[in-house]
């Protein structure tokens, strides 16, 4: 299951980008995912819990929450920014477009620390 090792991943960058005394007071992790990703929440969060019960136990308690970002696309011809519905690649102006300005992220936007 990829969501495995993308929680993995997750706690790795953590890791990181903290203090061990910083992540002793993680609270929350938030990520940024968008729909072109191939994430399913649930099973991230499925992963997540998984992960943490079976070797990230220092991380016990702390909440996942996931925003879910549209999928933007910018016309090459006039320039708009469209949102995508239902995978229709169509600009606003009419014309097909699979240029993709947002919507294959999936990245940690910001994390809680409590005190
Ligand atoms: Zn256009």
């Amino acid at each position: 299951m990829h969501e495995i090792s993308l929680v993995r991943t997750i706690f790795r960058t953590l890791e990181e980008t903290f203090s061990t005394e910083e992540l002793g007071r993680l609270k929350a992790i938030e990520l940024k995912v968008g729909p072109l990703a191939n994430v399913e929440t649930v099973l991230l969060q499925n992963a997540f819990d998984a992960v943490v019960e079976e070797d990230e136990v220092r991380f016990k308690g702390v909440a996942l929450r996931v925003n879910l970002v549209p999928v933007l696309i910018q016309c090459l011809d006039c320039g708009q920014i469209t949102e995508v519905h239902n995978y229709r690649f169509v600009c606003q102006c009419g014309k097909p477009c699979a240029n993709v300005v947002q919507g294959n992220e999936l990245l940690i936007e910001r994390v809680e620390l409590g005190e």
